[in-house]
């Protein structure tokens, strides 16, 4: 009986490091959970490990590595998994009725397709693919109230926020003043910004606190991940983005803040592990174990804060840059940080150049209207292309 009523989850980007903690939690569920598909771009022994593992019915391998999935899966036996390639197959099963929960854990705007057709299909979607929300703005926002979707924060901070609020969301503005994202400052803190040319993309994605994906962890280190955090903020929690600031929280233990109109101040704190707000998620308005260590509070040297050293990171401002131009504008700062980063990792753009990459983007890539998700995709082709030609005249 207790097998009937499991939710069904379809975990994509179920490779990457959202996904491994993603699985883990669910791992601890089995009477709660039960995971119906999993998604990765081309891993594929990856791939096939974690469906002997989780025995989905379906899996979603990136176009061109269908065959090599179903070969490997053969050969384990696993017969019972059905692969399916491609962008439509992934659309296919973030709608499916098959499935209660989706975990949006792919990393930058090939996540959206995914997403809108998961709020269209009214699923309890929890986001960690912070790009899909920056580039889909009020489109997605629009899924998900035509839909009847959930939408559910991942992304720590966010979690932190959704925690603090009050849970009649109707009355948030009048009673909030502003919400306070804490960012660690990332690997480069303290690093003499004269020397922030010469970085290494190993350096680059050492993070002090978080073991994360590559491109996620180059944007903590150019403080572009709270740029983008800041219009994640402002979509999910509708509050005016002059309403939102960033503080840095070198220990990442304070996950974010709100602060009401009487001065009060709700934090929630925590270790930094993602499976805390990816459990949350998960059993919101309940709770369950996520296999993360309890905090103690004994054991911390301190906490402490700084405001943002706007010279060292001055990638933070294009966000609320982004906000107060014209709609589309969130997805041209996306779409040219996504190509830089991507130019960076493969050592043809210097670090320091990647929020120049982005700036410049977005002064020359100026948006149409936005209607729909064509829009957004043909202004997220648009814009990398207007990057790529400043990545090349930047090119090592
Ligand atoms: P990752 O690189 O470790 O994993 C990305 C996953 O997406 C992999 O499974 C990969 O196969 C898949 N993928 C990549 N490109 C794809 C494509 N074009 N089409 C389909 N699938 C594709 O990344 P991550 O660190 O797990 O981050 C995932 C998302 O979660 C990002 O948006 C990131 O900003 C967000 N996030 C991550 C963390 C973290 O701690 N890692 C924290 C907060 C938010
Ligand atoms: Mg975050």
């Amino acid at each position: 009986a207790a097998d009937l009523a499991r939710q069904r989850v379809a975990v994509l980007g179920a490779t990457g490091s959202i996904g491994a903690s993603t699985l883990d939690v669910l791992a601890r569920h089995p009477q709660r959970f039960e995971v119906v598909a999993l998604s990765a771009a081309r891993q594929v022994a990856k791939m096939a490990d974690l469906c002997r593992r989780f025995r989905p019915r379906w899996a979603v391998i990136g176009a061109g590595h269908g065959a090599a999935l179903r070969a490997e899966l053969n050969q384990r036996g696993l017969l019972d998994v059905e692969v399916l390639e491609g962008q439509a197959a992934l659309q296919a099963v973030a709608s499916a009725a098959e499935v209660d929960i989706v975990m949006a854990a792919i990393v930058g705007a090939a996540g959206l397709a995914p997403c809108l057709a998961a709020a269209r299909a009214g699923k309890r979607l929890l986001l960690a693919n912070k790009e899909a929300l920056v580039v889909g703005g009020e489109v997605f926002l629009r899924a998900v109230r035509e839909g009847g979707a959930t939408l559910l924060p991942v992304d720590s901070e966010h979690s932190a926020v959704f925690q603090a609020l009050p849970e009649d969301a109707s009355t948030w503005s009048a009673r909030v003043d502003k919400i306070v994202l804490t960012a660690s400052g990332g690997p480069f803190r303290t690093r003499d910004p004269a020397t922030l040319a010469d970085v290494t993309p190993e350096q680059a994605c050492a993070h002090p606190n978080w073991v994360m994906g590559r491109k996620i962890s180059v944007d903590s280190a150019t403080m572009m991940n709270k740029a983008l955090e800041v219009i994640e903020a402002r979509y999910l929690f509708g509050l005016e983005p002059r309403r939102i600031e960033v503080i840095v929280h070198p220990q990442s233990v304070v996950h974010s803040m709100v602060q009401f109109r009487d001065g009060s101040v709700v934090a929630q704190l925590g270790t930094p592990d993602m499976r805390v707000p990816i459990a949350y998620g998960l059993s919101w308005p309940e709770r369950i174990d996520s296999g993360a260590p309890a905090l103690d509070l004994t054991r911390l040297a301190g906490l402490t804060f700084e405001a943002v050293d706007p010279a060292r990171f001055p990638g933070l401002r294009l966000a609320w840059e982004a906000l107060e131009a014209a709609p589309g504008t969130p997805a041209v700062l996306n779409a040219a940080n996504e190509e830089a980063v991507e130019a960076f990792l493969a050592g043809r753009l210097r670090f320091d150049r990647i929020v120049a990459v982005t700036q410049a983007t977005m002064e020359q890539c100026l948006p149409g209207p936005v209607g729909g998700l064509d829009d957004l995709l043909a202004l997220d082709r648009r814009a990398r292309a207007v990057a790529r030609h400043w990545v090349q005249q930047w090119a090592l």
